[in-house]
């Protein structure tokens, strides 16, 4: 390891204690373009790695709100607005009790880089609360939602900065959020995306993260003359990113066989086949059950409060939270073969189990690429939007995909390392010039 890297790690330490997913997401990304920093006079002079990890405005707020029982309820309320070099801040909004402000650094540092990559033109942010949705009436996520939205409607525009769905926040949440922020403003415009079809939303932007993860993991297969076709895949989650992906890689011939949520992993060796997905969105979307039903009503196996890693398969897709697969699962991947790793959640693999995929030389398509195609997608309801029009499913569709080619072809470009393709340090790269050279271009501000 660089000793630049260190040194520079150290200080952003001492600056930023107790953030350790913003360190470890820094720490990525320093590895990879250190070499270039040190190599470039003029990154070094305009201090761009120690500017990019400086976020350009934080807002912390207060949430309080009124529970069905009448209760007082306070959560904090955060947005981190970390880079505008290329476009309006952009990057979801999540609400989990996980939710810190060392949590969001790391998540809008990540976006900040995959937005680059998408090749359009949307800077980095992210934000959120410690707020639960799980066990809340709809009442309650309503009432939190709108109270969320008074503070942070004075923070955001549609060129300015333009929130969106993450973990906790789908379309029902995105539904009450934008509610409230046109009461305010007294404006329809494309401030959030991930809206409903009816009102501004863009068709293809549910499924748009799990498709692209799988148009990327397709694309790094044909490159090497093989395809999705016939591969066994586990893919961790049961959220929007998951189920999606599960559709996608079922519909280009390859087959799921685990899935899994915060009670167990469900173990299908016959497949998740159409008809059981139908039955697993209505599950989770609509009446957010547990996937045990499933188990109950396909006679599948389960593996109980376990992640699906120990299943042997060609192809592992981790969608759900970030550090999710360790050095341990790593090594049992490998054990069993596994041909790639491809991230549809972001950040989920840790360095140990990266080091780990890295080592082996198998394919691995880290998060900030491979699951750029959601918020691509959210570029395009944006376009959409400022036109005042909207595009049929096969254009969007055809869009995403090309984005995602062209993000795949970007990596292996910038990261080819003779035969084999390093996605990670291709895509840090790609991203951090694009962001660094923007930066450069519009003075030290
Ligand atoms: N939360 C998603 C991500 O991590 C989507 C963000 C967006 O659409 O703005 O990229």
């Amino acid at each position: 390891m660089s000793k630049a890297v260190d040194s520079f790690m150290a200080e952003l330490i001492a600056k930023n204690p107790a953030e350790p997913q913003f360190h470890q997401a820094v720490r990525e990304v320093a590895e990879s373009v250190m070499p270039i920093v040190e190599t470039t006079p003029a990154f070094r002079q305009a201090k761009i790695l120690e500017r990019m990890v400086e976020p350009e405005r934080v807002i912390m707020f207060r949430v309080p709100w009124v529970d069905d029982k009448g209760q007082v309820q306070v959560n904090k309320g955060f947005r981190v607005q970390l880079n505008s070099a290329i476009g309006p801040y952009k990057g979801g909004l999540r609400f989990h009790s996980t939710v810190t402000l060392g949590v969001l650094k790391f998540l809008g540092f990540e976006q900040t880089f995959k937005n680059a990559l998408t090749g359009l033109p949307m800077g980095g942010g992210k934000g959120g609360s410690d707020f639960d949705v799980r066990g809340k009436s709809d009442l309650e996520v309503m009432r939190f939602c709108q109270a969320f939205m008074t503070e942070l409607f004075r923070h955001i525009g549609p060129d300015t900065d333009v929130p969106a769905g993450d973990l906790g926040v789908g379309g029902r949440e995105i539904g009450y959020l934008f509610g409230m922020y046109k009461k305010l403003r007294n404006e329809f415009t494309g401030v959030l995306t991930g809206k409903g079809l009816d009102w501004g939303g863009s068709l293809v932007r549910t499924e748009a993260t799990g498709y692209g993860t799988t148009y990327f993991a397709e694309e790094m297969f044909n490159l090497k003359g093989d395809s999705l076709k016939g591969k066994t895949c586990i893919v961790s989650g049961a959220g929007n990113v998951a189920l999606y992906t599960v559709e996608k890689v079922t519909q280009l011939g390859g087959k799921v066989v685990a899935i899994c949520d915060y009670d167990g992993t469900v173990h299908d060796p016959a497949g998740i086949d159409a008809e059981k997905l139908a039955f697993t969105k209505d599950l989770v979307f609509n009446r957010r059950g547990s996937l045990k039903e499933y188990v109950a009503k396909y006679k599948a196996g389960w593996i109980e409060k376990s992640q699906p890693w120990s299943i042997p398969a060609d192809v592992a897709f981790p969608c759900a939270a970030e550090n999710t697969l360790n050095g341990d699962d790593a090594k049992t991947l490998l054990k069993n073969g596994v041909k790639a790793v491809v991230e549809g959640a972001n950040m989920p693999s840790t360095p140990e189990a990266i080091e780990a995929f890295l080592a082996a030389k198998i394919l691995f398509a880290p998060g900030k690429a491979s699951n750029a195609g959601g918020v691509a997608t959210s570029g395009l309801e944006m376009a959409q939007n400022a036109m005042h029009l909207a595009w049929t499913r096969e254009e969007v569709d055809m869009r995403l995909h090309q984005i995602m080619k062209n993000i795949h072809k970007t990596c292996v470009d910038v990261g080819r390392e003779g035969e084999w393709v390093n996605y990670q340090v291709g895509a840090n790269r790609a991203g951090f010039l694009k962001v660094a050279n923007s930066m450069i271009a519009q003075g030290v501000v």
